[in-house]
């Protein structure tokens, strides 16, 4: 493994970094769990009964069965973006593009409610890059997400499905130099991607302005708030047009984010495709062991099988993810680490060497994997058990995506 992995934070904490220090970290800062054994490991039983980890058989995925109304054809896209998706392979809409476009489309405020995995990002960013492009205008969009990654990830997208039409965008996120981003942002680009943190940062210092700001989207909203963002991103929304369309897309509707967003919506219509909150179609079971080295032992012999190509480990802290890590690869199995001690491009640059398949193992936590699509991850392994069953349910709704099969093992003591 690369050395550069093992150094620590070069200095790239931003907000959002704190913030998460403060509500993840700082909360759960009671011992190192990974290789801690049963002794430490005082927090899972607890919490989650086990038979919650347990499903031995899965279901065929929902979005495989799905029938859904419409073709991409019907929704009247630009030509560019219908041959954009067929270049990127889509066929059909999932159910939660199939029931939200139409609305999107025809202006209105969008709640959509769908889980990981279903194809959220095209379901705004399709009729986002339609709007703009229709409109020619000084219109842009801005799209707010809770991490650094999520907001690469949906450019990438927003570029693929783009391709051809003109359409530029920018990234602002914390943990990166600012001045290329005020640099991208004084170029005028059509939508800009950011964290909140970073975003209010911009507002506050001028360069980002929002008057022409037409489309707002507020991605993994749940997530966002959760994570503190709260005061940040309405902060954002109060420098938006007051006429503007809102749309906003996560997992599941809290009481905070419902005060939110009736404060910012106007007539919405909610799109709710939510199905099993227990990712029925991953395969799912437990593994005892009693003691770091049983773990330790346990992990190596199933790393070392076939079939787990891909392999997604969750760890509770960020010293501990990397530990782990470097643990990992001297022993013969190479793996990267993706946590908030680490600065943006180290971040970036472990994401890509395992989405490229260079290292076929991940090593993260749970605030850094947030919202992250990375195709064909063959198992997700819970190497410090989630403290949530929410938790739980979206680090295995890495594996199982866009109707691929998957499995995932937890620890326990
Ligand atoms: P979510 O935001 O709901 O978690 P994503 O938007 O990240 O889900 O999509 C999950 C995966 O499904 C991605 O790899 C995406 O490219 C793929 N996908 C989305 N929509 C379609 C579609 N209509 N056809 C085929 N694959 C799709
Ligand atoms: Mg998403």
């Amino acid at each position: 493994m690369n050395n550069s992995f093992k150094t620590r934070d070069r200095g790239g904490r931003d907000r959002f970094q704190k913030r998460s220090d403060r509500n993840y970290g700082g909360r759960k800062r009671f011992g190192g769990h990974i290789g801690g054994g049963a002794k430490r490991g005082r927090f899972h039983a607890k919490t989650i009964s086990h038979d919650k980890f347990i499903n031995k058989n899965p279901t065929a995925q929902i979005e495989a069965v799905y029938t859904p109304a419409h073709a991409f054809s019907d929704f009247g896209f630009h030509p560019t973006i219908v041959s954009n998706l067929a270049k990127k392979g889509y066929k059909n809409p999932t159910r939660i593009q199939d029931e939200s476009i139409p609305h999107i489309l025809a202006g209105r405020d969008v709640v959509g409610l769908a889980n990981t995995g279903s194809g959220k990002t095209a379901s705004f960013v399709l009729p986002i890059i339609e709007k703009l492009k229709k409109k020619q205008t000084l219109e842009t969009a801005l799209i707010v997400v809770p991490t650094r990654e999520l907001a690469q990830q949906i450019q990438f997208e927003f570029r693929q499905f783009s391709d051809g039409m003109r359409l530029y965008s920018a990234v602002c996120v914390g943990g990166l130099n600012i001045y290329p981003q005020k640099k991208d942002l004084r170029r005028g680009p059509n939508v800009v991607i950011g964290t909140p943190g970073r975003l209010k940062d911009l507002i506050n210092q001028r360069e980002l302005r929002l008057e022409n700001t037409t489309t707002l989207v507020l991605d993994e909203a749940d997530r966002m708030l959760d994570m503190g963002f709260l005061p940040d991103v309405t902060f954002i929304i109060s420098k938006l047009p007051v006429k503007r369309q809102s749309l906003c897309f996560g997992a599941t509707i809290t009481p905070e984010i419902s005060r939110l967003l009736q404060k910012m919506l106007i007539d919405p219509v909610t799109v709710s495709v939510r199905t099993s909150e227990t990712g029925e179609h991953i395969a799912q079971d437990i593994i005892r062991a009693r003691t770091g080295e049983e773990k330790m032992q346990k992990l190596t012999d199933m790393l070392a099988q076939d079939d787990f190509e891909k392999v997604l480990i969750f760890g509770q802290m960020k010293h501990s993810v990397q530990k782990l890590a470097d643990l990992l690869s001297k022993m013969g199995f190479p793996a990267v680490a993706i946590h908030g001690n680490k600065s943006q491009p180290q971040r970036q640059r472990a994401l890509d060497m395992f989405k490229t398949g260079k290292v076929n193992i991940l090593v993260a936590t749970d605030v850094a994997a947030r919202g992250l699509d990375i195709p064909n991850v063959s198992h997700v392994i819970n190497f410090d058990p989630p403290n949530t069953h929410e938790e739980y349910v979206h680090r295995i709704g890495r594996t199982g995506r866009a109707g691929k099969p998957g499995q995932a093992y937890t620890f326990v003591g």
